[in-house]
């Protein structure tokens, strides 16, 4: 007899929540600051134990992030979680080591349109820029991650050529970056091409680590997930409650939401080391606090371990 197929995938993930950066800077009310610390020192109880905790952008730029300096002051003293903050010039990397932060995340976008509306220059131009902001962080014993938003597809150019992530990569590669993040900051992706571009990616740049940040746009962001663990991808963003956005990409929603990442996961059997009730009650309290969530099958139907009493009519089924 044949041997069934099975569906093999790795036994654990790291989780970074990101809604502290990506989900804040996406609402238009200003969030007092106590509150943001608030949320963060909730999702901190749930076994979470990576965070983008902030951007450390121009305040101009997204005034719900000029809190910054204060929200990490104030959860310095949180135990087993790491925090990463996104910096796009060298004045805020001095400004998130100033503010002791050990890791950094580097902005920049797969496409020209993207990067000239995000940041007012071509691809090049703002990679060749990171070559300081890498200088002064090592200076510093700071890490070091890059990115690349847009990676699967662009609101202005469509589809992104392999050619061109490859060569970003190459281009990150040199500067001595070995973590870099793919963005579907539009959730423009599918399952295939996530599967088949980081088969070539993890063959040529077998060294680096990749993550997933995958926005939940068109409903694709989990099946996504699930084509880059086929991968063997095993870091991943998410943001609590589905929040988020992307300033500069017209239509974009929310992160795929941290409790339905968690939920998939368990229900796969991979271990996230995050408690999937607390984490709900945190969604909850997070959808309560700012208004609204930003897409949680959790918050809609809970768990699919928590089953309903039955029907009573069911004679045939009686004991
Ligand atoms: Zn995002």
């Amino acid at each position: 007899m044949n041997q069934a197929q099975v569906l093999t995938l790795p036994a654990k993930a790291i989780i970074c929540e990101v809604a502290p950066r990506d989900g804040f800077q996406a609402e238009p009310e200003w969030i007092p600051t106590e509150q943001k610390v608030r949320i963060v020192r909730e999702l901190a109880k749930t076994g979470i134990q990576m965070m983008e905790i902030t951007s450390f952008v121009h305040p101009k730029a997204i005034p719900q992030l000029k809190d910054a300096e204060e929200v990490v002051r104030q959860v310095q003293d949180l135990e087993g979680i790491k925090l990463r903050a996104l910096v796009p010039n060298i004045r805020g990397t001095q400004r998130a080591i100033d503010a002791g932060i050990k890791k950094l995340k580097l902005m920049l976008s797969a496409t020209d349109s993207h990067s000239l509306s995000n940041a007012n220059c071509l691809v090049e131009e703002a990679q060749e820029g990171f070559k300081p902001i890498i200088e002064l962080a090592e200076k510093h014993r700071v890490k070091v991650g890059g990115s690349i938003s847009v990676a699967f597809g662009c609101p202005f150019e469509g589809k992104v050529p392999l050619e061109r992530i490859v060569t970003i990569v190459e281009r990150y590669k040199q500067m001595g970056i070995d973590e870099i993040s793919l963005a579907d900051t539009t959730g423009m992706a599918n399952p295939k091409q996530v599967f088949d571009l980081l088969g070539h990616l993890k063959e040529a740049f077998s060294h680096m680590t990749f993550s997933m940040h995958l926005h939940n746009t068109r409903g694709m962001a989990l099946a996504n997930a699930v084509a880059a663990l086929q991968q063997g991808v095993i870091h991943f963003d998410s943001s609590i409650a589905g929040l988020g956005g992307c300033p500069y990409a017209p239509g974009a929603t929310g992160n795929i939401a941290t409790e339905d990442l968690v939920h998939a996961f368990s229900e796969m059997g991979i271990e996230t080391g995050i408690q999937l009730e607390p984490l709900i009650r945190v969604a909850g309290y997070v959808k309560e606090t700012l208004g609204h969530d930003g897409g949680s099958c959790m918050l809609q139907a809970g768990p699919s371990s928590q089953l309903h009493a039955r029907p009573k009519n069911q004679q045939k089924l009686a004991d």
